[in-house]
């Protein structure tokens, strides 16, 4: 491509395409506030007749005819002819109306060291794009490569008849989601304070957000994936170290800096072995593929924790994966002791959480049948059974689109959130300036 990353159109954005038809913010005209009231309940409750819109919303029948032609006109709703049930005598097929997501889209660029990708996924949860650079970059060529590889995602959604709502950064490390900045990962040298929602900001004309890569996977898995249908999800995922999210409605909590749910750095033994944040007995020390690779070898396993081991690392540990599923009592044995460290991790998540799932992302579906069982027969002794009860463990479904889907997950609960009641309606040519309460009818 050819021009400066930062010459973009900084006015395009929200307003020429379909979503002009669902403005946000506190002052929304009539039409607006009875389209978001439409969206919002066929997005949440499911496919409508016109006759249960109108009982739903309360929007008087001529008025809602009008909302829904535009919302037709516009792509945001779609009608479909329903069969009337068999032996159901009245026998006449009824007009639905339902959502329409497929138009609609979320962009993400997710980077760590040496590496940007970026990826559209609609609405509804597929897919559409996807293009990945490789460095080595500095920092300075990460962040105008994250700008641009926005940029090109928009544009290739809108080649794909998507149009992009909103952007999301997929972090590394540690951010600061008010600030829109990647404060530090770990895993990218020099890369401190980055404006990144900013920067993607400027390059897309678009709303941009950021929030923890591990975050982003947690809302993607419990929305389109292994918890979809489930209210409290929690989500943990193994790389190098271990990270994860806590889904509740739909919602990843986020704690006071946007930190909630790193469970790799909880402590699960006193003397167990050192982490490189300088603790001992983190979940993620107990855990690092690296250093279950060097037990099972037979190698000192204090040399071999964290990244430092390298490119080989990953290999090693999948071969302690191969030998455990062929009966090596050698890796069974490493992997079973790295499952009760799991379990006294997960027992803990149960108690202080009391969640109905919890999805093992990551390298866990990897180790598949080999991890979980030693941590299905080591859960029982470290939470109450009433607790433990019930609760689900399992694999992710989602891979490496889960980050992306997460994006498009939050999105579209914004987007769809019902337009609260005392939205200031006025302007944009309607009949003067009034207030919808809850008094009056919409
Ligand atoms: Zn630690």
């Amino acid at each position: 491509m050819g021009g400066d990353d930062s010459a973009g159109d900084d006015s395009a954005g929200p307003g020429e395409g379909v979503l002009s038809l669902l403005p946000s913010g506190q002052r929304l005209t009539r039409p607006e506030y009875n389209r978001l009231l439409v969206c919002a309940t066929l997005f949440h409750e499911g496919p409508e007749s016109r006759a249960g819109l109108h009982n739903a919303t309360g929007i008087p029948t001529s008025r809602l005819s009008e909302v829904c032609g535009d919302l037709l006109r516009g792509g945001l709703i779609r009608e479909s002819i329903v069969a009337p049930p068999e032996g159901n005598g009245r026998g006449r097929p009824q007009t639905l109306l339902e959502i329409e997501l497929r138009g609609l889209g979320a962009a993400c660029v997710s980077y760590d060291h040496g590496e940007v990708t970026a990826a559209v996924a609609d609405l509804a949860g597929t897919v559409r794009w996807r293009r990945r650079w490789t460095g080595p970059f500095s920092a300075e060529e990460t962040l105008r490569l994250i700008a641009r590889a926005g940029r090109l995602a928009v544009a290739a959604a809108a080649k794909a008849g998507v149009e992009v709502v909103a952007v999301g950064a997929a972090d590394p490390g540690t951010v600061d989601a008010a600030a829109g900045r990647s404060v530090r990962a770990v895993s990218m040298p020099g890369w401190r304070n980055a404006p990144v929602v900013a920067a993607l900001g400027k390059a897309t004309g678009l709303p941009a957000m950021i929030d923890r890569g591990d975050g982003w996977q947690a809302l993607g898995e419990a929305a389109f994936g292994a918890g979809r249908g489930v209210n409290h999800a929690v989500y943990v995922t193994l790389g190098e170290g271990i990270g994860g999210g806590i889904v509740e409605n739909g919602r990843l909590l986020a704690g006071r800096d946007g930190s909630a749910g790193e469970i790799g750095h909880t402590r699960v033994s006193d003397s167990g072995p050192p982490c490189g944040c300088g603790g001992r007995g983190c979940l993620e020390a107990h855990l690092a593929p690296a250093r279950l690779a060097a037990l099972w070898k037979g190698d000192e396993p204090d040399q071999a924790r964290g990244a430092a081991v390298g490119g080989e690392a990953p290999d090693e540990f999948s071969r302690l994966l191969a030998a455990a599923r062929e009966g090596d009592g050698r890796a069974r044995k490493v992997l079973a002791e790295a499952a009760g460290a799991l379990a006294r991790g997960l027992g803990n998540v149960v108690s202080l959480l009391n969640p109905e799932q919890i999805i093992l992302g990551g390298r866990f579906v990897e180790a598949g049948e080999t991890i979980l069982d030693p941590l299905r027969r080591g859960l029982p002794a470290q939470a109450l059974p009433e607790m433990l009860q019930g609760v689900e463990v399992r694999l992710a479904e989602l891979g490496e689109t889960s980050a992306f889907l997460g994006v498009a997950a939050r999105v579209r609960n914004q987007l769809f959130a019902y337009p609260s009641v005392g939205a200031r309606v006025g302007g944009g040519g309607t009949k003067g300036s009034d207030r919808v309460s809850s008094e009056e009818s919409p």
